[in-house]
């Protein structure tokens, strides 16, 4: 008898959104077994995660009942799996019928502070939104999913987050075999663009309203008194896109697949597929096999994210006005406003990047003349804002060593530093200053992205010869970003430009 931890699941979206889903249960695996388990995050999520743990319970993995319950073969009391229904933009194309077709929804949690968390399956087979697919995933991508999403949140970025993942112990097909794996997802929510534009795509008014309506009750209760509450709401994601797209950017994350369908309600990252962080600082780097015309590259990502947000705001188009004219002249303003919010989020992280703490003027082109210089010689994006921090000091040999003619970021640096002088005061205060503003740069500029080549190892490891370990001390780096022990250099350092230059990434395996 398997000893489940009570998740007190209270599942409005089965309870209240039918029509939106469709019931559905997880394929049981011939093998299960618990590669990972996210003790801080079931703590979090107020689960007793103990039984879970077997005996050791050593390096967050655990014993036979967290195999069986995070592989699908055995579900919480509570648990009422279901496949939601959405559609979405793929590549600028509309599919009008996706969904999930290799997910389930299992219920919601209210966590420790009180927010409803959403716990769901990917992975755990197929479902009436399956089309020509296979249900399954495979363990390097569910892994790769743990090491991007708990590295976004320990940079401070909303991500949705894994809470375990077991491979099934059968093997999945893609172009060679490999071994299953189930991810436990917790996410704020899985309301996407996409499942606005379901219902929109049908005409189906009603149901679009009830899913604004579920919406703003979850995400923006205080909206529902807004005179007018759907313009609110798009107002209100299009703001959280806004921030989240900002601090995106100023880590060098590249989503790789931001089609509609991979865009929340909530202002979370979700779907970690083909994303990877930029090294060499260029905007066009993308790293998507599939994407071949650079739709998602770097630099396009704000664009992108105001075309999504055009798309919901189409879809929202009936709720908002009973005159069509009025409707699209809202939905227009909302969108038009979308840059200069980003705008404004941008500089804000870029000020704290740079060390400074008031606005000026000249800021923005401060910025952006750095990030020339950054471009030009492509200097390594992490690195180069870490060693800005040294600068800050009066130490600047290891930024100078990333360009090859140092001689304009010279020329930059007494630019900055003149900036940094205007906020410090008279002589004996700068002195001071220095310190403290190289202490607040190494707070926000990490030092420990999820580098490529290290991504690849962990998961080749884990996945191609069952050893663990790798990934385990990858996480352990990624969730210290900002750390300056010596055990993690190893974590700090590029990749060698042979392998950045070469490598792809996947999408859906
Ligand atoms: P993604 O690229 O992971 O965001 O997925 C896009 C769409 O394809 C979603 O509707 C997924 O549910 C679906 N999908 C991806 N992989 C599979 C699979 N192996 N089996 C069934 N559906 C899948
Ligand atoms: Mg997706």
């Amino acid at each position: 008898m398997a000893c489940l931890p009570d998740f007190h699941f209270d599942n409005t979206f089965a309870r209240d959104m039918e029509g939106f889903y469709t019931p559905s249960q997880p394929a049981s695996a011939p093998a299960p077994h618990l590669l990972f388990l996210n003790q801080a995050l079931a703590a979090e999520l107020g689960l007793d995660v103990s039984a879970l743990m077997g005996v050791d319970g050593a390096d967050g993995a655990g014993g036979a009942d967290g195999a069986a319950l995070f592989a699908g073969n055995a579900l919480p009391a509570g648990a009422e799996p279901l496949a939601q229904a959405y559609a979405g933009h793929q590549f600028g194309g509309f599919s009008p019928q996706l969904g999930d077709g290799r997910a389930l929804l299992l219920g919601e949690v209210i966590d420790r502070q009180g927010q409803r968390r959403d716990i769901a399956f990917k992975g755990s087979g197929r479902t009436a939104y399956s089309r020509g697919g296979d249900g399954r995933a495979s363990v390097g991508p569910m892994l790769r999913e743990v090491l991007i999403g708990e590295a976004m949140h320990a940079l401070g970025i909303p991500s949705t987050r894994a809470l375990a993942v077991a491979a099934t112990g059968e093997q999945v097909q893609r172009e060679q075999p490999l071994p299953g794996a189930v991810l436990t997802r917790v996410a704020a929510s899985h309301i996407r663009v996409g499942t606005f534009q379901f219902f929109s795509a049908r005409n189906d008014l009603d149901r679009l309203r009830r899913l604004a309506d579920y919406t703003i009750a979850r995400h923006d209760p205080a909206l529902s008194a807004s005179p007018q509450p759907y313009l609110a709401l798009l107002q209100a994601v299009a703001e959280r896109q806004a921030a989240l797209i900002a601090q995106w950017m100023n880590v060098g994350f590249i989503h790789g697949v931001m089609n509609t369908d991979n865009m929340t309600l909530s202002g979370e990252t979700i779907d970690y597929g083909p994303c990877a962080f930029m090294e060499a600082c260029d905007p066009t780097t993308v790293f998507s096999s599939i994407d071949r015309q650079g739709r998602y590259a770097y630099g396009n990502q704000p664009q992108i994210a105001r075309w999504n947000l055009a798309r919901l705001a189409e879809a929202l188009l009936p709720l908002l006005s009973a005159d069509a004219d009025e409707a699209v002249t809202q939905a227009t303003e909302v969108i038009d406003a979308f840059p200069e919010h980003y705008r404004r989020h941008l500089l804000r992280g870029q000020r704290s990047k740079l060390g400074l703490q008031r606005d000026d003027l000249a800021d923005a082109a401060l910025v952006d003349d750095w990030l020339s210089l950054l471009q030009v010689e492509r200097v390594d994006f992490t690195l180069a804002w870490l060693h800005l921090a040294d600068a800050a000091e009066g130490e600047a040999p290891l930024l100078r060593g990333l360009f090859s003619d140092a001689r304009n970021l010279d020329a930059w640096l007494t630019r900055w530093q003149a900036r940094c002088a205007s906020e410090d005061g008279d002589a004996a205060e700068a002195a001071s200053a220095g310190a403290q503003r190289a202490r607040r740069m190494r707070s926000v500029n990490p030092r420990v992205i999820p580098r490529n080549h290290r991504v690849e190892e962990a998961l080749q490891a884990a996945s191609q010869q069952g050893d663990i370990g790798p990934f385990n001390r990858l996480l352990d780096a990624l969730r210290r970003p900002y750390d300056k022990a010596e055990e993690l250099a190893g974590y700090a350092e590029p990749a060698p430009a042979a392998v950045t230059a070469g490598y792809r990434t996947f999408c859906g395996t």
